[in-house]
């Protein structure tokens, strides 16, 4: 089994790309939203957070992101430490869900691979790219943000140019036809990789 990562910049289109992947009947596995389920089910992950963050990471309504987000947002160290008790989770249950699945290749979608210098986890990487200004623009029109916030996450991430001396595949995310379009040749592309597996 081939396991492909995808990744790209805050509003590049990563989720947009996964689904087409999904749609050419790829399993897509989807990090960020998988993360959170861990972090409110997994008695494990619950009992090392409440350890570093204390009882109050936790109400009555589960996880309690702000308290966590006040945190570990001015305290680097900490933030570390608490993706040091998520990652490693992600990583064991993705591993279970890609053997599970029937497919040549599987694609695991995370935000921050080459920022956290996890290449070296995937057979290969596509990054989905697009101009900042775009990226920014389709982030304000999504999420109902200022400009200065889309900003601000943006800078909080490798550039598009670093990343591309990194990854394997890259496409450029601009029209959604032509998106399309790159998305079933690299398809085919990584079907052939995938028969060498
Ligand atoms: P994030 O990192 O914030 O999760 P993302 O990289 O997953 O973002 P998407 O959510 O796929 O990006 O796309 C961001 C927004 O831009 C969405 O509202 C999406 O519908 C829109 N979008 C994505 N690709 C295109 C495109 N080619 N043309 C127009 N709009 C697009």
């Amino acid at each position: 089994m081939m396991i492909v990562g995808l990744t790209g910049g805050i509003g590049s289109g990563k989720s947009t790309v996964a689904k087409m992947f999904k749609e050419l009947g790829i399993p897509v596995y989807d990090s960020d939203m998988e993360a959170k389920k861990l972090m409110e089910t997994s008695t494990e992950v619950k009992a090392a957070i409440m350890d570093l963050l204390g009882k109050k990471a936790y109400g009555k309504d589960g996880l309690n992101r702000s308290h966590i987000a006040d945190k570990v947002f001015k305290d680097p160290e900490l933030l570390q430490k608490l993706n040091n008790i998520v990652h490693p989770a992600v990583r064991k249950h993705f591993l279970e869900w890609a053997n599970r699945q029937k497919s040549h290749y599987v694609i695991q979608e995370t935000a921050l691979i080459f920022e956290n210098n996890a290449q070296d986890k995937y057979d290969c990487t596509i990054l989905v790219t697009a101009p900042v200004e775009t990226r920014i623009k389709r982030v304000m029109d999504r999420d109902k943000v200022e400009k200065q916030a889309v900003v601000d996450r943006i800078n909080n991430q490798l550039k598009d140019k670093q990343k591309l001396d990194l990854t394997d595949f890259s496409i450029e995310n601009l029209e959604l036809g032509k998106t399309k379009r790159k998305v079933k040749e690299l398809h085919l592309k990584l079907l052939a990789l995938a028969s060498k597996f």
